[in-house]
């Protein structure tokens, strides 16, 4: 296959899981009986710009089932981590009631009713209808669409040229990151500035964090990738802030490359000196990755087993994406985890893709009290691990799999 951004034929392997179905592919009972649909899920470097991304086997519309219920439960930590970033753009780009601010895959709202708060106009832009319905409920208005440049260009015709555009944990999730890009150099005003926020490809080797591959995260990107990315369709990047959300994560702020002059900050420069010297621009900081991965899986796979044979009782917590491309890669299934609590009723009663393992209420694994819990998304470790206070205090034991096997008390 050729780059997404480039064209250049993509050849170098980064990282081969074999094969999953969509992660957000929850099965209902009755799916049950039913056969699922696997695609390869193999991911390639560009060795021209260095865009890690996903083989193109699937298609974007079948990954984004209206029935999927894309939004989540968001977590406390997160909604703070929002409201932190408006009260700072508000003050840092002089925001006030003329503005507009409009948001990029704006999910249920959780992050406008902040600038909504503050009495700046806004605009969401999501395409999952009964998420978008979540944020009129806000009183938020929302365009139904997937981004790009021909919705950018029209909503600026429209009015909605923008002071600030915010774009967290999206510009990864896109098939044609040229197009998405350049829709930001349409609707952004001369003197606007975009923000992105997405994992940083260096916390992803350097963690051995896996497990946050999947079909539906296309890209995986580093500074170095996204400012070529970025050059090409209109825009230039001019600061750099690295974030601990997601593992680690990158905020980038960008304006239009035909807009007003601004400094661009020492920390873009240092950012891409810091990515050129852990090896970033060179094959062997991609080729390493695959025995890293194997070697994660076997841990995980060994604890499963030894628990089992000791007649120890395993349950999990968390029904998100980086649990299922874990338990898929390692082909574990309900005979070695029991079942997985998920605080998000769109989840409960059905059943993790692939794994068929249950999700159950919260108050099942309180009251089941296991002898261990994985805990999934280890991002938000420090967090579910005092929401489960009680079951540590009753002996259950919480285990994460990534970076490596690690039991925790
Ligand atoms: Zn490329």
């Amino acid at each position: 296959m050729n780059c997404r951004h480039c064209q250049t034929p993509v050849r170098l392997p980064f990282l081969d899981l074999g094969s999953a179905p969509p992660s957000n592919a929850y099965l209902t009972p009755a799916k049950l009986s039913e056969p699922e649909l696997w695609f390869p899920l193999r991911v390639g470097v560009c060795e021209n710009c260095w865009l890690v991304q996903t083989e193109d086997f699937t298609r974007a519309d079948a990954l984004f089932d209206p029935d999927y219920g894309y939004f989540s439960a968001m977590s406390e930590s997160w909604l703070r981590h929002c409201e932190r970033f408006v009260g700072e753009a508000s003050d840092r780009f002089g925001l006030n009631g003329d503005s507009r601010v409009v948001e990029v895959a704006s999910n249920d709202g959780y992050l406008l009713q902040y600038v909504q708060e503050r009495g700046i106009p806004c605009l969401g832009i999501e395409p999952t209808h009964s998420t978008a319905e979540l944020a009129r409920n806000r009183g938020i208005e929302v365009v139904e669409e997937f981004f790009g440049r021909r919705v950018g260009a029209n909503l600026a015709r429209q009015g909605w040229a923008a002071d600030l555009m915010i774009a967290n944990n999206v510009l990864a999730h896109v098939p044609d990151i040229n197009d998405f890009v350049s829709g930001f150099a349409e609707l952004l005003k001369p003197s606007g500035v975009a923000s992105f926020e997405f994992p940083h490809l260096l916390e992803l080797v350097e963690g051995c964090q896996f497990d946050t591959i999947y079909h539906e995260h296309f890209s995986y990107l580093s500074l170095t990738a996204v400012k070529a990315i970025f050059e090409a369709n209109g825009l230039r990047i001019i600061d750099v802030e690295r974030l601990p959300t997601h593992g680690g994560s990158l905020r980038i702020f960008a304006d239009r490359l035909d807009g007003i002059d601004r400094l661009v900050s020492a920390e873009v420069r240092d950012l891409l000196e810091l990515e050129k010297s852990a090896g970033m621009t060179q094959r062997a900081f991609y080729e390493g990755f695959q025995p890293k991965a194997e070697s994660v899986k076997m841990g995980f796979i060994e604890f499963l087993v030894d628990a089992r044979r000791k007649g120890k009782r395993v349950a999990g917590y968390g029904a998100a994406a980086k649990g299922n491309t874990l338990l898929n890669f390692a082909g574990v299934r309900g005979d070695l985890i029991e079942f997985v609590a998920d605080r998000s009723p769109g989840k409960q009663g059905k059943f993790l893709p692939g794994s068929r393992i249950p999700i159950v209420e919260e108050s099942v694994l309180l009251e089941s009290a296991p002898d261990y819990v994985i805990i999934f998304p280890w991002n938000l470790k420090d967090e579910l691990m005092s929401q489960l206070e009680v079951l540590r205090r009753g002996g259950t034991k919480l285990v994460t799999a990534v970076p490596g096997l690690e039991i925790h008390g």
